[in-house]
This record gives structure tokens, sequence and C-alpha cells, in this order.
């Protein structure tokens, strides 16, 4: 196929156009604030969040951007959070699996913002590489059997994503820094704070189990490993987690499911770490390690 690149997007690509996927939870749309700077929005299965103090509207950033269609959902929330016409200084993303850019093309069209990613991360963003396809054979429930619905294709934000800076900070985040945590993509990136311990989780780890439509639907909180259907390198995923442990997080907004906070979060995330094999890596799928042959 052709591409015909248009001016239309400004070296854009949407692929997220038109993918919405009808899939929700109880907690949709409804905002909750973990600090006074962290507003985590659930937008039908998955988590944005909006770093920035209220008193300084012209001075958040966009943690992820949802699910495909939800510009509306997202610009709404922002213009309730900071008023009318208060754009972010920019866009981070946690990693480019479909359901946190479902909205980033739109938002950038509208805010006119810079998006940063994980250099490795780039190629997805970039149109130049596709994610592997979600795995519909892997150990799990129903949303993993669906998941081959889910798109895999990357967006393409041209020149308007860059890399985030090689020594840890965060552009327009100031108190942030990045930490890889691959695994589940190969340029997957958590955001932490220091100063209060706050972690920006991303799909490292979730508090749902993602792979199940109930628990999808009704977010009954447990802690999980990484999305199983999209998660590719399950060793990476565990030294992943072993690293975010080892900050010692008191608060944690992950890309699924309701955030986590103090003792429960310390005692799961240990237990998590240490039991990883158990508890997260599949017992069968395409992307574990051995099982490949069985396809
Ligand atoms: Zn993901
Ligand atoms: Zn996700």
């Amino acid at each position: 196929m052709i591409k015909i690149e248009t001016n239309k997007n400004n070296g854009m690509e949407d692929t997220m156009e038109n993918k919405w996927i009808p899939m929700t939870s109880i907690t949709s749309g409804k905002g909750q604030e973990v600090r006074r700077d962290i507003y985590c929005l659930p937008i039908q299965i998955v988590n944005v969040c909006f770093i920035g103090d209220v008193d300084r509207p012209n001075e958040w950033v966009l943690v992820d951007t949802g699910m495909p269609g939800c510009a509306d959902k997202i610009i709404e929330a922002a213009n309730d959070r900071f008023g009318e016409n208060n754009q972010p200084k920019a866009i981070i993303l946690t990693h480019g699996h479909f359901d946190h850019v479902g909205a980033v093309v739109d938002l950038v069209e509208r805010w006119k913002v810079p998006v940063y990613a994980h250099e490795l991360e780039l190629p997805f963003l970039t149109g130049k590489l596709n994610y592997p396809e979600p795995d519909g054979t892997v150990e799990g429930g129903l949303v993993a059997k669906m998941s081959p619905m889910f798109p895999n294709e990357s967006v393409n934000l041209g020149n308007h994503v860059a890399p985030l800076p090689s020594e840890g900070t965060i552009p327009e985040m100031p108190g942030w820094r990045w930490v890889h945590t691959p695994g589940h993509t190969p340029g997957h990136v958590s955001f932490f704070r220091d100063e209060d311990r706050s972690l920006i989780v991303g799909d490292a780890f979730v508090t749902v189990r993602q792979d199940s439509l109930y628990e999808v639907l009704t977010q009954k909180q447990e802690i999980n490993g990484p999305p199983r259907y999209f998660t590719t390198d399950w060793q990476e995923a565990w030294d992943s987690v072993k690293k975010l442990e080892a900050l010692k997080p008191v608060a944690a907004v992950t890309g699924h499911g309701l955030p986590m906070m103090g003792e429960e979060l310390a005692r799961d995330l240990r237990k998590l770490s240490a039991e990883f094999d158990r508890l997260a890596i599949p017992d069968y799928g395409r992307y574990v390690d051995g099982e490949q042959s069985k396809q």
C-alpha cells in the first residue's frame, strides 16, 4: 500500500482513528486525586494522568493519552481541572500501545504541544515499527482471548515526538525522573518523584487483572504483572518490577486499575517482585520462553 502523506495532520498519521474499542469499567470517567498535583482519570479501561498544581494552570503535563477516540473526554477533564484553554506544556508517554496513545495525534493537533517518550519506543511512535500482535492464546481470561482485536499498529507522530533526555529528567516535570522499565515494550518507562516517593508505573505492573473481562469491568484491586497479551519479554519485565520495588514507592498510579498506596502497595509490590514467576508470568503463551514452538 502506498502511504500518501498529507499536510492535514502536520506529517502525522493517526492509525488509531476509528479504532474505538467497546470495553469499559465502572470507574471510567471517575477521576481521583492521588496527590494534590497528581490526578488519575480512568478512561474506559486505562488511566491517564494530569500532573501539575491546579493553582498553576499553565504548568501541567499529561501522561499517556487513553483509548482511541477519547480526545474530547481528556480535553473536557483538562478544562474542568485547569480551566478553559489551559493546555499542557507537554505530553509524556509511558509507552506506545494503542490504549496509551489512543488520542495522542488528536491532542497534538489541538494543543500543538511536544510529546516525549523513551528513545527505544520512538520507532513505535513514528510509524517505523509495529508492535508484535497481541497474543490471544496466552494463559488468562476473556480480555486475553479478545486481545487480537486490539490494534498493534504504530501511530506516526512524525517530528512531534522527541526522546526523553538521557540524564533521566523529564521535560516540564521538575522533580520527576524517568526509570527505564522494559519487558512490556522495549522502551517502556515509569516516572518517579523522590520527594514524596510517587510513582507513575505505566504497564510495568498493574493493579487489576487486565486479562479478565469481569475484573476489568469491576476494577477489583489486585496487583498483577504487566498485561499478558502484550508483554513480550518476561525476564525483562521481572527485572523492571524489581527495579520499581527497590524505589519503595508510597503511591503508585498504574496504567490499569485503581491507584495503590502505603502499606498495601509496599506489601503487594514486594510479593510481586519476589514471586513474579508464579504471580505474573503466564504458564503458556506465544511470548513465554520455550512456548514459541507450540504455536
Ligand atoms: Zn501496554
Ligand atoms: Zn495498557
